[in-house]
């Protein structure tokens, strides 16, 4: 069969996919890979959709998510006009390159069709520059991941302050480390275009930096339900910021982008709240002990504002580390991105999981200190 390639524009043709964690679909694996929840849904929000789970399925669900939408704005103490809902946060961050962003063409100034991010962060974001056809500053971060400050940005001479559309991973993906609000203020106030503050782990830091998207008129924050509420599989993210991006954000957006069993969850998952945040008290608290663990153990680490953690291990390369738990059939991330490629991301997990780890862990690191390294992990 003739290949129908040529009909593929080749701004397309050249695109990489992003690429997400591996979904391996079996009990016997521990997975801390993704940053899922240990812990599910609550009661409430499995019966509210089983509840909704009839012949009312036939019909188009709301196609604003009008009552998802007040629920937020109740729980962030804003309009419902200042909140938008996506199929996933990563939803609403395409839809904010189309709303704000110029795709590069002649006569258009290079700011206006800038993405901007620190780099490492969420490795979505270039993937969306690229498709949108937009130009991509990827600024590095200081070291052991600090936002530079102004006057650094400024010296060091690549960051934009007119970029289009800025994206900030606060707390940090992929090294867990938080940012003073204080901090992203001077930066969103430096800024002259669209600045996303991702706070898809905010609800396990001591911090957050909500109030920015309410007091300046270009800051958005977005947040998920697929991390601290245990929502992965339905999709729900929302941003909050000024009514007027909001608006335009609608007017790009499908009719129907959240689907009807997403928005039914999370509306529920708003209304048990206390269930959640025990949730997030015992993941941090995981978190903290998983830390001190596996310091003790020879670990490099960096201490964490969300529900995973960035080690260095030691003795052994990451990859080893990665396939040899693998074969111990604990799944972590290991990234190929230079800048990462020596370390390992480990999701929080329950308590007894973190045992099994540090049981596979104390094994391995008795095998790499006898020189017994192999190609076959198992123990
Ligand atoms: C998980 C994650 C998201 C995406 O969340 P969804 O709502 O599931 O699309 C966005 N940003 C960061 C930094 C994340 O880690």
């Amino acid at each position: 069969m003739k290949s129908p390639r040529n009909l593929i524009r080749p701004q397309v043709q050249q695109l990489h996919a992003y690429t997400p964690g591996e979904q391996i679909q079996t009990t016997r694996l521990i997975k801390l890979n993704t940053n899922e929840n240990p812990y599910p849904p609550s009661k409430k929000v499995i019966q509210a959709i089983t509840r909704t789970c009839d012949a009312r399925l036939r019909l188009y669900p709301d196609p604003r998510a009008q009552g998802l939408r007040e629920a937020l704005a109740q729980y962030h103490g804003c309009d419902p006009l200042q909140v938008i809902i996506g199929n996933g946060s990563d939803d609403l961050l395409a839809l904010a390159t189309r709303a704000f962003v110029e795709p590069q063409q002649q006569g258009v100034a290079l700011s206006c069709s800038t993405i901007q991010y620190f780099d490492p962060s969420y490795s979505l974001y270039p993937v969306l520059a690229d498709i949108h056809g937009a130009h991509k500053n990827a600024v590095a971060l200081g070291d052991d991941f600090q936002m530079p400050s102004i006057r650094m940005l400024k010296k060091e001479g690549r960051w934009d302050f007119k970029a289009a559309l800025t994206y900030v991973t606060t707390p940090h993906a992929p090294s867990g480390r938080g940012y003073a609000t204080a901090d992203l203020d001077v930066l969103c106030r430096a800024q002259k275009g669209v600045v996303i503050l991702d706070e898809a782990y905010a609800d396990f830091a001591h911090e957050n930096a909500l109030d920015l998207a309410l007091k300046h008129p270009h800051v958005l924050v977005s947040r998920t339900f697929s991390k601290s509420f245990a929502l992965c599989f339905q999709r729900i993210g929302y941003f909050v910021g000024h009514p007027e991006l909001i608006a335009a954000l609608d007017k790009v957006r499908d009719s129907y982008n959240v689907n009807g069993l997403g928005q039914v969850a999370a509306m529920a998952a708003l209304s048990d709240l206390p269930y959640f945040r025990k949730g997030f008290e015992k993941i941090i608290q995981s978190r903290e002990d998983l830390a001190e663990q596996l310091a003790a153990l020879g670990f490099g680490i960096y201490p964490s504002q969300t529900n995973f953690l960035l080690v260095h291990p030691p003795l052994a390369p990451a990859g080893q580390w990665y396939q040899d738990l693998k074969e111990n059939k604990i799944l972590v991330r290991w990234f190929s991105a230079p800048a990462i490629t020596s370390y390992l991301r480990i999701t929080v997990g329950t308590p007894d999981q973190m045992k099994t780890l540090l049981g596979i862990i104390k094994r391995l690191l008795k095998r790499y200190e006898s020189g017994r390294i192999s190609q076959k992990g198992n123990i």
